[in-house]
């Protein structure tokens, strides 16, 4: 198997702010890519000197609008531009660009000569930004002209069965006559590609410095990220992948507890996001990229039910499901998010029991169901308040609670069941702004400081409902050790080992 390299993708304007970004990622990239078109017009004349500006390897690029880039004038300066950052080689190969990325559709002979002659080896890229793309093997050998050029196809996925479609078909380069070859997709669904490119024998990864926008709109992460969180460099056909299942899944700390418990006790394991509106999207990648077991979040917690083949007593009692594990035939669920919650209620209010003290449990989703039940469990009377009222009302007469609309209507009920308040929607989730009407689920109701809030939600850690119950003198939890807790469980599950065993 061939060693996949991480590449960091130079957007800057000048050259001097791209050599600063290599030396900040310096100790997590193997190579780094100048994007000429993204330099200001005057740097760009100057991109000869960049690879004596760094220390690793170099792709030189200059990428045109109708390929995803910022180069907007003609083919000629284009051509030109590549001339004079390809001219005058050194002997010491170091300063020179070690690869430089030609369009499958840009043929100079001249400048091809003198790349081969200099040895700099060709990427022959095609970018499709309209849909998956299919017969690969055939496109790559047809771009390897020469036989030494390393064929590179990115496509943008519309779905994850295009991401599916890329696992199974990227089968067809392993084997005794493999080629250096390059497979990506672009777009935050496109990241698992991205990691999972050792597991494709992608000869590259992409990856951007933080705050690049460029990088943004590619969905990339940091090369720091990439081999700190990920791994990246561990990864290997043995690899087992595990993952987390949800939609649009824009923060997550799952990957990062899941990796450190694989690296801490040495499990050849990877865990990525898995990114899809559509649940059996979702399930057939998972059996395609033989992803061996996934946490399961927003949306999909009730939508997972239907495509499990065997169910944990958890998952039944609940009715809601948050990790999945791969047998034999199909995928048994389970439920970890309440004995997660149980343990962090707990820790939080310093007592096993609730005596019957009221409980306003807030929004009636995935989690909710989970929540409901510790607090039955646990002897605590609620009332259940959600936007859909009907949502409610069946998760509230599984346990002979109340339910109540979530509105302002609903300002006394809910301080009738105030003793604790569990906010277990995701309005207010990622939330950067004041608490407002449009973050804060209860905007209508005033608190009172007697108040014990826990918001399950933990990005960001003081969620616009916890600022306004501090404010007011209560005692406030954010969703952070439920995750932690949630997720050890799920470890012991997909692994067989204690998380914090030695
Ligand atoms: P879910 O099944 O999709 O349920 C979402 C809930 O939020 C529903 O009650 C929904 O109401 C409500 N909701 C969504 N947008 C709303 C809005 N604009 N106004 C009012 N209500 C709104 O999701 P889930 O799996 O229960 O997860 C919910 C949240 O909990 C997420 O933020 C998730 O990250 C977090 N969570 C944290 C942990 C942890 O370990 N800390 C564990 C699980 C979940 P409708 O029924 O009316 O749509």
């Amino acid at each position: 198997m061939r060693a996949s390299n991480i590449c960091l993708t130079l957007t800057g304007s000048t050259l001097e702010k791209n050599a600063a970004d290599v030396l900040r990622y310096n100790s997590h990239i193997d190579m780094a890519e100048l994007r000429v078109d993204c330099l200001t017009e005057e740097e760009q004349l100057y991109a000869r000197r960049f690879p004596s500006m760094i220390n690793v390897p170099c792709v030189l690029t200059i990428r045109r609008k109708s390929d995803g880039g910022e180069f907007t004038r003609g083919e000629t300066s284009r051509t030109m531009l590549f001339g004079r950052a390809l001219a005058f080689a050194d002997r010491d190969q170091t300063k020179n660009f070690a690869y430089v990325d030609f369009e499958e559709d840009y043929h100079v002979p001249s400048l091809q000569d003198s790349a081969l002659a200099f040895g700099v080896r060709i990427i022959r890229s095609l970018h499709v930004i309209d849909g998956p793309m299919t017969g690969l093997k055939a496109r790559c050998d047809n771009m390897r002209k020469t036989g030494h050029e390393i064929p590179k196809i990115a496509f943008l996925p519309h779905t994850l069965n295009d991401i599916a479609l890329l696992f199974k078909e990227a089968e067809d380069f392993h084997g005794e006559d493999e080629y250096d070859h390059i497979l990506c997709t672009m777009g935050p669904m496109g990241q698992v590609v991205r990691i999972l490119a050792p597991k494709l024998h992608s000869f590259v990864t992409y990856t951007s410095p933080e705050g690049s926008s460029v990088g943004a709109s590619l969905g990339h992460i940091t090369p720091e990220e990439m081999d700190s969180v990920y791994n990246f460099h561990s990864i290997n056909d043995n690899t087992q992948v595990f993952g987390i299942a949800g939609w649009p899944l824009a923060k997550t700390m799952s990957p990062r507890l899941h990796n450190a418990g694989y690296y801490q006790h040495g499990i050849n394991a990877v865990f990525v996001p898995i990114r899809s509106p559509n649940i059996s999207d979702i399930m057939a990648f998972a059996k395609e990229a033989g992803v061996k077991g996934m946490a399961v979040t927003v949306p999909h917690k009730e939508g997972v039910l239907t495509e499990l083949s065997e169910t944990d007593e958890s998952v039944l009692d609940i009715g809601s499901c948050n990790t999945v594990l791969r047998r034999n035939n199909g995928f048994v669920g389970y439920n970890t998010d309440a004995s997660g919650f149980r343990e962090a209620l707990e820790g939080f209010l310093k007592e096993k029991k609730l005596h019957r003290r009221r409980v306003a449990i807030i929004g009636a989703g995935g989690a909710a169901k989970a929540i409901a039940y510790v607090i039955k469990q646990m002897g605590g009377k609620a009332c259940v308040f959600n936007r859909t009222v009907e949502k409610a009302r069946v998760l509230a007469q599984r346990y002979g609670f109340e339910y109540s609309a979530l509105d302002i209507s609903s300002a006394s009920k809910l301080y009738d069941y105030s003793d604790i308040i569990v906010q277990t929607t995701s309005k207010g989730m990622d939330a950067s702004d004041l608490p407002s009407k449009d973050n804060d689920p209860i905007y209508f109701y005033k608190f009172h400081g007697h108040e014990n809030v826990f918001d399950i939600v933990y990005v960001p850690a003081i969620t616009p409902i916890m600022a306004r119950a501090q404010a007011a003198g209560c005692k406030t939890c954010n969703g952070e050790a439920m995750l932690r807790y949630q997720g050890e469980r799920q470890f012991k599950i997909f692994t067989g080992i204690d998380y914090n065993s030695d």
